[in-house]
């Protein structure tokens, strides 16, 4: 019987855990999943508790539902420390050794001087507090952006300004509501391509949304309610909505497997270690290293790929999940859904400077399927 440990239980960790319970033989292996929480998040709702269309418990499941489903033993404890040479790991609830390793600990939220008390959606806590403010919101001027880049779900600030616009719609304060996205990047998008600098730059005008590129966050003035950028521009605002920088986990950051930013350092295709092969890396904890964008989708196909290489070195099993490197981000932009779908593998071998994207969008049928895919996220995973 083979060990295999999953280190956390987000998009990655628990799509491994599924994949584990449903593709292997009783006797093949056994599977204990580490998460400090309980819960199982699934982050791009956070955008709908923000508007107060999700409450908590809608956008989360107890990750105790795996052990039932799919055999997996969930271990509630903070990972201290990975130690690949001995094959173990330390958690404060005790060292559990593994046979294969699969890190999906994600990137965690810094606190920063510059956004703390004024984050946007990017935890759960954070989208319940931005729901508070946004309650009082009766116009002015919205400021979103993030402190630094990379952050979760590239596109995400320019929804969250899409949804502030509607919101002063439905309120009827648009006409004393001004919105303004900032950016470290000259373009909205830019990283993703010139089709999706054109695409976004067309919904910011529909949506009358201004844009401040090149704009690294240096330093905020709270008394005054002014950002300053580290070029001396400044943005005065009523409402500000801040991404705070996100940094690599601790235990892979003094570990073995990290790379020099502090991100897991894996080889590609596989998503393994270069220096240990039997430890996996899949999601946001690997993003930054191999230059894709911090995604839910991502982990997803890679935990599908790293499970399908685990199952085939315990038992030679042909189970046929190739690496998909394709990525879909469905937004909702209030008065409709768009979705930006991009194929990285040209990207992620050198090939092409950019991903090949398309912006599907401007339909009313995409805010359905963004609902949809909630509703089957959490029934393929949980049953409910
Ligand atoms: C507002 C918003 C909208 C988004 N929209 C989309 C979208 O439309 N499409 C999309 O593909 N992606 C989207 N994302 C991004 C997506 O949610 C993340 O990329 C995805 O969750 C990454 O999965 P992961 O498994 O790598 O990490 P996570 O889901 O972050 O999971 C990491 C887990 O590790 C646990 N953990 C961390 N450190 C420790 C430790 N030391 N010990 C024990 N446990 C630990 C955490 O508790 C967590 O459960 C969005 C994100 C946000 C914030």
């Amino acid at each position: 019987m083979h060990r295999v440990v999953i280190l956390g239980g987000g998009s990655g960790g628990a799509i491994a855990a599924k994949r584990l319970g449903e593709w292997s033989r009783p006797g093949e292996v056994e599977v204990v999943l580490v998460d400090r929480s309980p819960w199982h998040e699934y982050r791009p709702s956070y955008l709908w508790v923000m508007t107060g269309k999700r409450e908590p418990d809608q956008v989360r499941r107890p990750l105790k539902l795996l052990e039932a489903r799919y055999g997996t033993r969930v271990v509630q404890a903070t990972v201290t420390r990975i130690d690949p040479d001995a094959r173990r790991v330390e958690t404060d609830a005790g060292p559990l050794d593994y046979d294969f390793l699969v890190v999906a600990l994600g990137a965690i939220l810094r606190p920063d001087a510059r956004t703390d008390g004024l984050e946007g959606p990017w935890e759960l806590e954070h989208a319940l507090r931005l729901r508070e403010r946004l309650r009082e919101f009766r116009g002015g001027h919205v400021v979103v952006g993030p402190a630094e880049w990379p952050y979760r779900c590239p596109p995400a600030p320019f929804e969250v300004a899409f949804m502030v616009r509607y919101l002063a719609d439905q309120r009827h304060v648009s006409d004393r509501t001004r919105i303004t996205v900032f950016h470290p990047w000259q373009q909205p998008m830019e990283t993703f391509g010139p089709l999706m600098v054109e695409g976004f730059r067309a919904f910011l005008q529909q949506f009358r949304v201004d844009f401040q590129g090149g704009f690294q966050l240096a330093s905020h003035d709270r008394d005054r309610r002014v950002l300053r950028a580290a070029d001396g521009r400044t943005l005065e605002y009523d409402l500000a909505v801040l991404i705070p920088p996100h940094a690599p986990p601790e235990a892979v950051r003094n570990s073995p497997l990290a790379a020099s930013g502090g991100y897991m350092d894996v080889t590609l295709p596989s998503m393994a270690s270069p220096r240990y092969p039997e430890v996996y890396g899949v999601g946001d904890v690997v993003a930054p290293t191999i230059g894709l964008g911090m995604a839910g989708v991502f982990a997803h196909f890679q935990a599908d790929h790293v499970v399908t290489q685990i199952l085939d070195r315990v038992r030679c099993a042909y189970l046929g999940e190739l690496y998909n490197m394709v990525g879909v981000c469905v937004m909702d932009t209030g008065y409709m859904g768009a979705a930006v779908w991009c194929d990285f593998t040209d990207k992620l071998y050198g090939r092409s400077p950019y991903p090949d994207c398309r912006l599907l969008g401007g339909m009313r049928l995409f805010r359905s399927v963004k609902v949809g895919f909630e509703r089957l996220w959490f029934a393929s995973l949980f049953g409910r």
